[in-house]
């Protein structure tokens, strides 16, 4: 018998959403929000500028891992670091890529009373850069576990699922949308309009994220995109439109899955030259993983059983003055 029940604030993310950039820029773009909305927008630094005008890049891909690469740096990740780790498929992508998730915890597999964390990476295809960063990460954790005191919080404390890319199919095609030339972060059911609620007309990729928050009581999430230096969290949408972004996946996470999901905009080059990666990587590793840290380490958690015979319960917890109903369970 087991009870998974974690209450997070919304608030506490923003102790740990990106920082840096000097200037805040309400008016600028970004390549997932026509406008700003309660995001931050940050002014676009660039990376070895210099280099790159000095070496044009005929091949954008040049340095960046093609997906059978991906599939084999995901397989051995599993080899090497089976001892905490195991990695699954949520499904195949349109053109029969499988969509593949590593779990990091000291108990892969297992359910516990532990918050769990996702990290999507490659919802838009021609964003390439949040896969790398995303296998970066998880050899990391796996080099540093027993070693960091960080690691060994997020690998004993929580369930961490990293899916690197949802949208192979897309990077292979070098473009925002599926192999369906469909913009994933729109497929969503929507929670203003209702032209997404016909589930059977979903994209695949769309389907495997929906069937696995119902598998996996995620608690947060955060999605990586290029194109900005922006984190975005919920609401995307509104009733009146002046918000851009309908049908996408953090809103419904939060609405229907019950997971707080960010979406980080991370490079201000949707395909920087790959010589960066190792410099992007160095910026983002521990905002990442606080972030994943963060779960444990702020917010309010608990197990509810019941007074008489200590059973755990079922039922609803309603928090004052945000307006938010936390649902928990458990499975016996
Ligand atoms: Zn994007």
């Amino acid at each position: 018998m087991n009870i998974k029940f974690c209450i997070i604030f919304s608030l506490f993310l923003r102790n740990v959403i990106a920082r840096g950039g000097d200037r805040i820029n309400p008016l600028s773009s970004a390549s997932d929000l026509g406008f700003p909305n309660h995001g931050y927008v940050v002014l676009a630094r660039h990376l070895f500028e210099d280099n790159q005008a000095r070496h044009p890049r005929t091949d954008i891909t040049r340095g960046y891992m093609t997906n059978s690469e991906l599939e084999k740096a995901v397989k051995e990740f599993g080899r090497r670091c089976s001892h905490i780790s195991r990695v699954y498929s949520i499904g195949k992508s349109v053109q029969g890529f499988p969509l593949l998730v590593i779990e990091i915890s000291d108990k892969p597999g297992k359910e516990e009373p532990e918050p769990a964390f996702k990290f999507v990476g490659n919802v838009h295809g021609d964003e390439p850069v949040g896969r790398e960063l995303l296998i970066l990460l998880a050899n990391w954790i796996c080099d540093n576990y027993m070693r960091d005191p960080l690691v060994n919080l997020i690998v004993d404390k929580v369930h961490l699922h990293i899916l690197p890319s949802m949208n192979p199919d897309g990077f292979s095609l070098k473009r925002r949308g599926n192999a369906n030339d469909i913009d994933l972060n729109r497929d969503f059911p929507d929670q203003f309009f209702p032209w997404n609620n016909d589930e059977d007309a979903r994209q695949p990729e769309t389907k495997a994220i929906m069937s696995w928050l119902r598998e996996i009581h995620f608690t947060a999430s955060a999605s990586l995109h290029g194109g900005a230096l922006v984190a975005n969290y919920p609401w995307d949408g509104s009733l009146d439109k002046r918000y851009p972004v309908y049908g996408g996946m953090q809103d419904w996470n939060y609405i229907y899955g019950g997971c707080f999901e960010l979406t980080l905009e991370i490079t201000d080059n949707k395909w920087p030259n790959a010589m960066e990666l190792p410099t992007i990587w160095e910026y983002n590793k521990m905002s990442m993983l606080n972030l994943i840290a963060s779960l444990v380490k702020t917010g309010v958690h608990g197990r509810v059983f019941s007074s008489d015979r200590g059973r755990p319960l079922s039922g609803l917890i309603t928090i004052k003055e945000i307006n938010y109903t936390v649902l928990f369970s458990h499975k016996s």
